[in-house]
């Protein structure tokens, strides 16, 4: 599954996201590690001024704002540095596709990591992939086009990083299941009825991982974790039946493979997304780290139970998407990227994202097969279906 890494040359990056919590650790990664790396690209959505100051120090041939109204600010600011300076969603699915790009690092937030994931790996660009919404909106159609490319795909999720960790050396053919870990999030013991009450600031409060906003609120609901079940699906090639998640308040077992003589593989580590983030972007090499590492005596007691799926329903959804396949999954991507802005937003109530996410589904067209246009009118016909139902909760 590894590929060889025995290069002399440093490996050259695309950081789709560079000013977010994956995006920033990536580049401390790669600071940390001077002449293995190389960042050929670097992308953001609005934030103008860390991705200057980016820029300046880790000089990119390419800088992308997708915000075009930052455009200017960005472009001048960068000017006589040898940068070229883009703007809008195209310039990142141009960007990817350059020469001087090795390995893509998709850790922009939800759909938008879509069209890039798809232009880099037509041009056979690896993929570190961190935008699991990628595989949960079109996890079909980009299996398709790997296997048609000579592209791989690196997790940085921890829980699926842990688990391509379990299975090396080791034959897809023995694996019974993956045991998915959770934290459970900083709802784990309240009941529906208590959830009725939950504010933004409580859902922001994950107990032991700091991450964007979006993934935390996901986290919350535990979406994210139904997510992590599509997304493995289709990283491993595992049916639905055989993925498992399991809640592990400590955050220290990042997941587990169990095999067919009962054996069970687990990765440890702290709550930490650099060992993830890099283990992908070394492709599976062991790069020594000299951060605080995990002790395990520090853990007298690591604890498991099972999500009570009454109280989060996400997860029930994310096997019915499975199950039902077409473009389900797609609509509930959609659906909950629009539920999740309006409750930060303040619009929506915390207990009623699901809601909308059931009634998006119920209306939104269905399609089998779909190719990469038919998840583009989904998404944009489930997002609009989504708002129209949020105003019916305000
Ligand atoms: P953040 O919100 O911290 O960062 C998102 C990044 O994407 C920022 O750089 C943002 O730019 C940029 N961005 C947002 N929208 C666009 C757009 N339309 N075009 C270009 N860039 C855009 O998110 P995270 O880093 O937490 O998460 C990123 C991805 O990684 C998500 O898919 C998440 O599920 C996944 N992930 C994250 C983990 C974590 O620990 N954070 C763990 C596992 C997976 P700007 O800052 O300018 O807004
Ligand atoms: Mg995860």
């Amino acid at each position: 599954m590894t590929k060889d890494i025995i290069t002399s040359s440093p490996r050259r990056i695309a950081i789709l996201g560079s000013t977010g919590s994956i995006g920033t650790q990536a580049l401390d990664i790669i600071s940390e590690n001077n002449g293995r790396f190389q960042v050929s690209v670097l992308a953001a959505g609005s934030n103008a001024e860390l991705l200057i100051k980016q820029c300046k120090l880790f000089r990119p041939r390419v800088a992308i704002i997708a915000d075009k109204s930052r455009y200017a600010e960005v472009r001048d600011a960068l000017s006589g540095r040898d940068i070229e300076v883009y703007s809008g969603a195209d310039a990142m699915c141009c960007a990817v596709e350059r020469d001087d790009v090795d390995v893509v690092l998709t850790a922009t937030i939800g759909y938008s990591g879509l069209a890039p994931t798809v232009r880099a790996i037509k041009a056979g660009k690896d993929i570190a992939l961190a935008n699991k919404e990628t595989l949960v909106v079109a996890g079909e159609l980009i299996e398709r086009l790997l296997k048609e490319s000579k592209s791989k795909i690196y997790p940085v999720d921890s829980e699926h990083s842990a688990i391509y960790q379990c299975l090396v050396g080791e034959d897809m053919s023995n694996v019974t299941k993956l045991i998915i870990t959770a934290s459970g999030g900083p709802f784990r013991t309240l009941s529906r009825k208590e959830m009725t009450s939950v504010t933004v600031k409580d859902a922001l409060m994950h107990p032991n991982w700091q991450m964007g906003a979006k993934i935390t609120v996901d986290s919350s609901t535990m979406m994210n974790k139904a997510f992590e079940i599509i997304e493995a699906r289709w990283l491993f090639g595992v049916p639905v039946e055989k993925i498992e998640a399991v809640v592990h308040p400590q955050s220290i077992i990042h997941s587990m493979v169990q095999f067919a003589d009962g054996a069970v593989k687990a990765q440890l580590g702290i709550p930490d997304m650099h060992l993830p983030i890099c283990y992908a972007l070394g492709y599976g090499e062991r790069i020594p780290s000299s951060r605080r590492v995990l002790t395990v005596a520090d853990y007298a007691s690591m604890t498991f139970e099972m999500p009570d799926e009454e109280r989060f329903p996400c997860l029930t959804l994310a096997r019915y998407a499975l199950k039902a396949g077409g473009t389900a999954a797609c609509t509930i991507n959609a659906a909950n990227e629009v539920a999740v802005s309006s409750f930060l937003h303040g619009e929506l109530k915390y207990i009623d994202i699901f809601n909308v996410i059931t009634s998006t589904l119920e209306r939104a067209d269905m399609i089998m097969n779909p190719g990469y246009d038919d998840y583009v009118a989904v998404n944009t016909q489930a997002r609009s279906i989504a708002s129209e139902v949020i105003q019916k909760f305000r």
